[in-house]
């Protein structure tokens, strides 16, 4: 028998900080759809039998959060060509044909929070990336589907980008920090000329408690620094989009957690 309304949930572990519930549930709401949404703590080893229990209990979607995204990658029949790309995925699908399909919204979302909600352009200005986990795997490749004229990805370890030692001293029109050194309140080692008047920085990280690079952005003179809660709202509008075809508006629920957590 299917339950009453058509269900979703995100799966992670820890869970019980997420906004996702409180952001779809205000989607819900305002787009009348008839859908509950639950936070469910799963351990990394019952990941997959949770998914199947999930979709065979009449589950439409997943979202999918730390830290599970690249593992994640194995539990679905199909992906699409960005959650391919990234290695990593975010959102499930349940489709018509019973395929659990697994797409990676996270780099739309940081996409048009910059583009849409800040108003930034990124083509043909310089772009420099910090950290090279999950989150960049996911957001690489439709920040440079914006064609910046330079991005530069700095990361401690020896990956394909530059140890932080090679950033440079010219000032870079954005700064995306996608590193988890905020959540310990930690700054990456940048080079204070990477920050110029016209800079702005962007931090993936969000909330009272992950101020640092944010902080550090103001005092070094940017234009704007931001703090990523209007990613994590876009990406949800945009896993949302795909389970029930309707986009939410995002504004007013970005507006209300802002002032929730204390964010910028
Ligand atoms: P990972 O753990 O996969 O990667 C973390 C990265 O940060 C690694 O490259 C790591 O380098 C680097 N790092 C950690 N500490 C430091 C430090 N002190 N100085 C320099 N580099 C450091 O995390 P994710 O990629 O999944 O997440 C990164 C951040 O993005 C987190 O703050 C997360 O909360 C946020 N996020 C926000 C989203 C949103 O919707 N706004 C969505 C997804 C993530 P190394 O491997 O060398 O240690």
């Amino acid at each position: 028998m299917s339950p009453a309304v058509d269900q979703y949930g995100v799966f992670g572990h820890p869970v019980g900080h997420s906004f996702s519930p409180f952001i779809h549930g205000v989607f819900a709401r305002d787009t009348g759809q008839q859908m509950s949404y639950r936070a469910y703590d799963v351990e990394p080893q019952e990941l997959g039998s949770r998914v199947q229990e999930f979709f065979g209990g009449g589950g439409r979607g997943l979202n999918i959060t730390l830290p599970h995204k690249v593992a994640a990658v194995e539990v679905v029949q199909e992906l699409t060509a960005r959650a391919a790309h990234a290695a990593a995925v975010n959102t499930l699908v349940l489709q018509d044909d019973n395929i659990i399909l697994g797409d990676n919204t996270d780099g739309a979302g940081l996409v048009r929070d910059l583009c849409d909600n800040l108003g930034l352009v990124v083509t043909q200005r310089r772009l420099l990336i910090l950290g090279a986990g999950g989150a960049t795997r996911g957001v690489l490749a439709p920040l440079l589907g914006l064609q910046p004229a330079i991005a530069v990805i700095a990361d401690l370890g020896v990956t394909q980008g530059v140890g932080f030692a090679y950033v440079g001293d010219t000032p870079f029109d954005l700064i995306i920090n996608a590193t988890s050194a905020s959540l310990s309140g930690d700054i990456p080692p940048i080079p204070a000329g990477a920050v110029g008047p016209e800079t702005v920085c962007y931090d993936l990280a969000y909330g009272r408690s992950a101020m640092a690079f944010v902080r550090w952005a103001q005092q070094s003179g940017c234009a704007l620094a931001v703090q990523g809660l209007g990613m994590l709202v876009e990406q949800a509008a945009e896993s949302f989009r795909l389970w029930r075809g309707v986009r939410p508006a995002t504004v007013e629920v970005l507006a209300a957690l802002k002032q929730r957590i204390g964010s910028v």
